[in-house]
C-alpha cells in the first residue's frame, strides 16, 4: 500500500499540490498517494484526526487553517514557530509535528530560480496577512539592506515589521516614492483584479516584481511590467515549498525544475 498524504483546506478543489507531489513521487520512485481533503471551517481538527486514524502520514495545510494547524501541533520547527503557522504536518512520528516551508520556498525561488541576490537589496513586502507573516522571518534572515512592509491596514504592517525586525512598516502612503529592487506582493488583491496602489517610480531600475498569487496574470504584475520591472507569479514558490515538504516527509529532495516547467507550460 502506498503511503498517504493530502492537502487540507477550504476550498481545495483548485489546489495544484496533488499534481506537484504526484510528479515528485514519480521522479523519485517514492511509493505514495496524495489527495485533496476539504474540511468544514470548524472541522479542521476532526478531519486531521480521521485522516491520521486511517494511516495518513502527512498533510499540507492551506487557507484558512495554517494558524489552527500550528496550535494543533504538539511540536513545531523554528520556522513554523516564527511564522506562528504550519503548512506541513507530519503525522507518522509520534505526536503531530508542524513545519512551515512557505518562506524557504519563496527565498529559493527568488535566489535559485530567478537569480536574485537578497543580501543588500532594497525589498518591499506588500500585505500583512498569513502569507506575509509566513515569509517575513526568512526574508529578514536573507539580509536585505532595507525591508519595508506595507499594507492596506497600516497598523498590521507596522506590528509585523516591529515583531520580525524589518526596517519599517505602515500604509502605502508612507512609502513616499521610495524605490525598491525586489517588490513582493503577498496580498490577495490580485484575486479581486486589484493591485496595491504603487507608483511606477517605486520600481528601481532592473527591479523584480513577484506576486505570490499563481497561475494568473495580476494587476500588480501588469503595473510592474509597465514600470519596466521583470514580473513573476508565485508558481516557483508553490513548487519550491512543495519540494521542501516532500523532503520533510520522505527525506528525499526532488528536482523542481522539470515540474515548474511543466506547470508553467500547462
Ligand atoms: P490573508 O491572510 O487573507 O491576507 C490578505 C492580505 O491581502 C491582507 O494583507 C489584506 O490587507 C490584503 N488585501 C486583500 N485585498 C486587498 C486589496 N483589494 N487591496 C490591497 N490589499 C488587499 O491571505 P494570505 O494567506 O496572506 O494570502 C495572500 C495571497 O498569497 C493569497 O492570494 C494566496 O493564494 C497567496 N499565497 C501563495 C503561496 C504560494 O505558494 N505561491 C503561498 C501562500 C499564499 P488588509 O490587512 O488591509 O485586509
Amino acid at each position: 500500500m502506498p503511503d498517504r498524504y493530502a492537502v487540507i483546506g477550504n476550498p481545495v478543489t483548485h489546489s495544484k499540490s496533488p499534481w506537484i507531489h504526484a510528479q515528485f513521487a514519480l521522479a523519485t520512485g517514492e511509493s505514495m498517494v496524495y489527495e485533496r481533503l476539504e474540511a468544514p471551517a470548524d472541522g479542521f481538527r476532526q478531519a486531521v484526526e480521521a485522516f491520521r486514524a486511517q494511516g495518513g502520514r502527512g498533510l499540507n495545510v492551506t487557507l484558512p487553517f495554517k494558524a489552527e494547524a500550528f496550535r494543533f501541533c504538539a511540536g513545531a520547527s523554528e520556522r513554523a514557530a516564527a511564522a506562528q503557522a504550519v503548512n506541513t504536518l507530519v503525522l507518522d512520528r509520534g505526536k503531530p509535528w508542524g513545519d512551515n516551508t512557505d518562506g524557504v520556498g519563496l527565498v529559493r525561488d527568488l535566489a535559485a530560480n530567478l537569480g536574485r541576490r537578497l543580501g543588500g537589496a532594497q525589498l518591499l513586502l506588500l500585505g500583512a496577512g498569513g502569507a506575509a507573516q509566513g515569509v517575513l522571518a526568512p526574508l529578514v534572515a536573507a539580509g536585505a539592506r532595507r525591508l519595508v512592509v506595507a499594507n492596506r491596514t497600516a497598523d498590521k504592517a507596522h506590528a509585523l515589521a516591529r515583531r520580525y525586525g524589518a526596517s519599517a512598516g505602515g500604509g502605502y502612503e508612507d512609502l513616499r516614492g521610495e524605490q525598491f529592487d525586489i517588490l513582493i506582493n503577498a496580498t490577495s488583491a490580485g484575486l479581486a483584479g486589484e493591485a496595491p496602489p504603487l507608483a511606477a517610480v517605486q520600481f528601481a531600475r532592473g527591479a523584480l516584481a513577484y506576486d505570490m498569487v499563481y497561475g494568473r496574470d495580476t494587476a500588480f504584475l501588469a503595473l510592474a511590467r509597465a514600470a519596466g520591472a521583470a514580473a513573476h507569479d508565485g508558481s516557483g514558490m508553490l513548487v519550491e515549498q512543495a519540494a521542501e515538504s516532500f523532503f520533510v516527509w520522505r527525506g528525499v529532495r526532488p528536482d523542481t525544475a522539470p515540474v515548474l516547467a511543466a506547470l508553467r507550460g500547462g
